[in-house]
This record gives C-alpha cells, sequence and structure tokens, in this order.
C-alpha cells in the first residue's frame, strides 16, 4: 500500500484530509485528521471546510459608498431644498460635519448613511459582492494549497 499523499510505501492510516478520506503514512496524517481504525458513527459526516478568507476579503465586504457619494448628498439636499443645517438636525450631525461629508473629507458611519438615504431617498451604498465574485474566480485549490492552508 502506498501513501496517497507522498506515494510513500509505509503502514498506512486512515485520515481525513480537507474532508476526504485517505489513506496516508504517518508523516503525511498531519495534514489531517486521522481517523479511528473503526468507523466512527455515521452522524460524524465531515464537515465541508469553509474556505479561509483573508482579513482583506472581510474588509471589502463592508459597505462600500459609491463613487462621487459626496456630491451625491448635496445636490439630493439642494434639490429638496434644504440647507446644511436642516439636514444636520435632521441626521443628528452637526452643520460643518455635513459640510465635510459633502466633500468626502469625512466618510460618515453607516446608521448616518442610512439617515442620509432616508431623508433625501438616495442611495449611496454599492453592492458589496465583488469580494465574493473575486473568490469566486480564484482556480480551484490543489491538494498543495489545501496543505499550505493548514499551516
Ligand atoms: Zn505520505
Amino acid at each position: 500500500m502506498r501513501c496517497e499523499i507522498c506515494g510513500k510505501e509505509a503502514k498506512l492510516k486512515r485520515a481525513l484530509v480537507e474532508g476526504v478520506e485517505m489513506l496516508v503514512c504517518q508523516d503525511c496524517s498531519k495534514y489531517g485528521m486521522v481517523l479511528p481504525e473503526k468507523r466512527a458513527s455515521p452522524v460524524l459526516k465531515p464537515k465541508k471546510k469553509t474556505l479561509p478568507y483573508s482579513r482583506d476579503v472581510f474588509e471589502e465586504m463592508k459597505q462600500e459608498l459609491v463613487p462621487g457619494w459626496g456630491k451625491k448628498i448635496r445636490e439630493a439636499r439642494e434639490k429638496a431644498g434644504m440647507t446644511r443645517e436642516e439636514m444636520g438636525a435632521k441626521v443628528g450631525e452637526k452643520t460643518n460635519t455635513i459640510a465635510k461629508i459633502e466633500n468626502e473629507e469625512l466618510r460618515p458611519p453607516d446608521a448616518t448613511v442610512k439617515k442620509i438615504e432616508k431623508l433625501l431617498g438616495i442611495s449611496l451604498f454599492q453592492e458589496v459582492e465583488g469580494g465574493v465574485i473575486k473568490k469566486k474566480e480564484a482556480r480551484p485549490l490543489t491538494l498543495g494549497d489545501l496543505i499550505k492552508n493548514e499551516k
């Protein structure tokens, strides 16, 4: 019998490597979870391993503002015949904070953005599926990648 990972002729163990049951040698068994000799209860199905998303991907998944959001806010406010002061009072921000937001000097917190959206009837958040789509387009993981990811 040969190890299914390195091909070495050795005494093999059954191990669960990334959800796939394999016969591996002692050395390679560390890449997975060694299974007991007797089949464990069938309830213990191998769990699909969640992809190790990087922190960056999580960052990308935050709500993004549309390009030119400051201008969009200003135009919508002017269209509504509202002064910065009036708008500030309605969304709970100071007049000069509104000015900074309109100049994109200040990225308002999501809660404030939502208030502005509601007040002016505009939408300021972008669809943020970009990060996820990027992930889907990635080439399928090879066993080598999976082993690297284990570390
Ligand atoms: Zn091996």
